[in-house]
């Protein structure tokens, strides 16, 4: 294992001593926030201190995710305090900073300055940070490796070729920032047919851990394409708060990264 996501780092800013597990995707639509949701959860589960950072800026799900849409973060002298969630998880999103009606359009700098925020802001009871990255490898997410150092990274990617080949460019951002690879996640692998009980592989089988053997980077676990999971996640309860087997490919990729 390249790295024990637990270790305590010191950023340049005091305030921020928790590791920050950065979840990153090289496209959208992957499952990124439904994992980054899920991991949060799973990872507090396990006895972190857990917060939940969303940085997606072209599509901050976590809010509604975490069943706490509409709600708005305090601040304490310019400092946001995060908005607690019935799991155990505290969150701030860029959701909670721009109305979901307003379109997101904000400008590189705009952006990194509203990540800066979220990242600063109080989160001295916790521990771990899960730090929802939005897809693809632009300003946010560069202004993350190089200011706000994350402990490490884990991507989340389909089994598609497509969503792969994006993971790789994902995987070389944090590569040459050095920050540390967790590992890959596996999401929407295998679907099981409520109806006829087979099996089946929309989106190809095997491919991101063939990927992350290739790659030398640890292979975390999938999770399968469940409906449980896309309506459960709809109505703002996280598989991996509930007891259904839904949560439980989340609690073994907790298990994971925690190791
Ligand atoms: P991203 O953050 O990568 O854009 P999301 O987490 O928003 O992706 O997921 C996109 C959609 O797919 C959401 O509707 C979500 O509920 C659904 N989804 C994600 N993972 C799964 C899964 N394993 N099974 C079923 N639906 C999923």
């Amino acid at each position: 294992r390249h790295v024990a996501p637990n270790i305590r780092i010191l950023l340049t800013s005091e305030r921020v001593s928790q590791a920050v597990i950065a979840v990153a995707s090289g496209k959208g639509g992957v499952g990124k926030s439904t994992v980054a949701a899920n991991l949060a959860i799973a990872l507090a589960a396990l006895g972190r201190r857990v917060g939940l950072v969303d940085a997606d800026i072209y599509g901050p799900s976590q809010p509604r995710l975490m069943g706490v849409e509409g709600t708005k973060p305090n601040a304490h002298e310019k400092q946001l305090l995060p908005v607690p969630t019935p799991y155990g998880v505290p969150l701030l999103s860029m959701g909670q900073l721009v109305p979901p009606d307003q379109a997101i359009a904000w400008r590189g700098p705009m952006a990194a300055g509203a990540l800066t925020q979220l990242v600063e802001g109080d989160w001295r009871l916790q521990d771990t940070l899960v730090l929802d990255l939005p897809p693809g490898t632009g300003d946010v997410q560069l202004t993350m490796v190089q200011k706000h150092r994350p402990a490490g990274a884990v991507i989340v990617s389909t089994p598609q070729d497509l969503a792969l080949i994006d993971a790789r460019r994902a995987i070389d951002l944090f590569r040459k920032a050095n920050v540390p690879i967790v590992g890959l996640i596996e999401n929407m692998a295998g679907y099981h047919c409520p109806h006829c009980g087979e099996w089946s592989d929309p989106f190809g089988n095997g491919g991101a851990e063939a990927a992350a053997r290739e790659l030398d980077i640890p292979f975390l676990g999938r999770v399968p394409l469940d409906i449980a999971i896309r309506t459960a996640s709809d109505a703002g309860r996280p598989p991996a708060a509930g007891n259904g087997a839904a949560g439980g490919a989340f609690h073994a990729i907790a298990a994971e990264v925690a190791r």
